[in-house]
């Protein structure tokens, strides 16, 4: 009932040029992909990377936007100027932001409502730290940040949502099957709670963290993982075996 969603995000790389020579290299690999696939680029590229992609199964996403239409906001993004070159995804909240960039979860629900409002979709990250996993307080975290992240959003099933916990980002360290299911069928009751269950049961929830060729087939196995949002293997070709992870079982 939920169509799997694999989405890279190539944060702060790739250039025009690397980035168009990744997509030609991935089309072919991915056009027969059963999931819904898309890659997250730095906003300078959105431009020639709507171009590489034109014409292919991969969307591409933003990686961030500000919640007002426009004005005075020096270095921000408007959800017009995404528009305008087609943009359907737009990741929100995610950890690096929060963590270097001062994002709250109360600017990541101005964010997520701006998204929504426009029409694309909002790739909302969530995600316990180290600490709070040791500390055993990940679903008290989770609950706050789903509670303000959802905050007033009318239709929670437009939103798509990225547990990434944030031990597991750039680390190497993925969280097991059994941590990523458990924490996402987590994710899946509290929405449940704060909307319906069957809005919970409609929403397309994504492990991200460290996903790779080899481990993806086993997280996406699980029964709530829907997808995965995925940052150093999506700089590479690798990035077309996750997304045929229902075809490269061998690996
Ligand atoms: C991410 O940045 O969203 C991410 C999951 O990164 P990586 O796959 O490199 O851990």
């Amino acid at each position: 009932m939920r169509k799997p969603f694999i989405a890279g995000n190539w944060k702060m790389n790739m250039t025009a040029e690397s980035g168009a020579a990744l997509i030609k290299e991935l089309t072919p690999l991915v056009k027969d992909a059963d999931c819904d696939v898309a890659l997250c680029v730095p906003a300078i590229l959105i431009p020639a990377m709507t171009k590489a992609a034109e014409g292919t199964n991969i969307a591409i996403g933003a990686e961030n936007m500000h919640w007002e239409a426009k004005g005075a906001y020096t270095g921000e993004i408007s959800a017009d100027m995404l528009k305008e070159y087609g943009v359907k995804y737009v990741i929100i909240g995610h950890s690096e932001r929060r963590q270097y960039f001062g994002e709250t979860d109360e600017t990541v629900n101005k964010r997520t409502k701006a998204v929504l409002a426009a029409g694309m979709t909002p790739i909302m990250c969530v995600g316990e730290t180290l600490d709070e996993r040791e500390n055993g307080v990940t679903e008290k975290i989770l609950s706050r940040q789903l509670t303000v992240d959802l905050e007033g959003v009318e239709d929670v099933t437009k939103v798509v949502i990225a547990y990434e916990p944030v031990w597991a980002i750039g680390t190497g360290r993925t969280a097991t099957n059994e941590q990523a299911q458990e924490t996402i069928a987590y994710i899946r009751k509290k929405i449940g709670e704060l909307f319906c269950p069957k809005c919970a049961e409609k929403v397309i929830i994504q492990y991200g963290g460290s996903m790779n060729a080899a481990n993806c087939k086993g997280l996406m196995a699980q029964p709530d993982i829907d997808g995965g949002l995925i940052g150093s293997a999506s700089l590479k070709k690798e990035f077309a075996q996750i997304v045929n992870y229902n075809k490269y079982w061998e690996n």
